[in-house]
């Protein structure tokens, strides 16, 4: 068994809409990022690559690279999906935690879980998503950004 942990976040920037867990939720503001921003993929996938001991999104997805501006971060997730393949184990479970004041994220949690579990190749009810304020403190308090956290757990594969 193996356990990853992963944290992201991202600053708000202009714009009309942000992406959460591959969901676009539209809101007066946009993110600031080199992909599209999305936190919780991002926190995700390095939970993965922390559990598999492979180092973390940066060093696969650079954002230096010119060719992943703009990315949808599901390609990301899609591709660390393909090296949990490889590797001798299967993903048990996994947990987000979004932290964000504005906007609401609960009447997103079912979209985003099927996102994650199409993306991941397991069942709705390994993944789960939800979120906290922090109560108006602190940057995500003063609205000026979002972040997530992210728990997995692999087990060996049998199979
Ligand atoms: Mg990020």
């Amino acid at each position: 068994m193996r356990i990853g942990h992963g944290f992201d976040a991202h600053q708000f920037s202009e714009g009309d809409h942000i992406v959460v867990g591959g969901v676009v939720i539209p809101f007066s503001k946009g993110i600031a990022a080199h992909s599209d921003g999305d936190v919780v993929i991002h926190a995700l996938c390095d939970a993965l690559l922390g559990a598999l001991g492979l180092g973390d999104i940066g060093m696969h997805f650079p954002d230096s690279d010119p060719s992943l501006k703009g990315c949808d971060s599901r390609l990301f997730l899609r591709q660390i999906q393909s090296l949990v393949k490889q590797s001798s184990y299967a993903l048990s479970n996994l947990d987000c935690t979004i932290v964000c004041e504005r906007p609401k994220m609960a009447k997103h949690f079912e979209a985003m879980r099927q996102n994650l579990s199409t993306d991941l190749e397991v069942p709705y009810s390994k993944v789960n998503v939800k979120a906290t304020t922090t109560e108006q403190l602190g940057f995500v308090g003063r609205e000026e950004g979002i972040a997530a956290f992210a728990v997995v757990l692999l087990e060996e594969d049998k199979f």
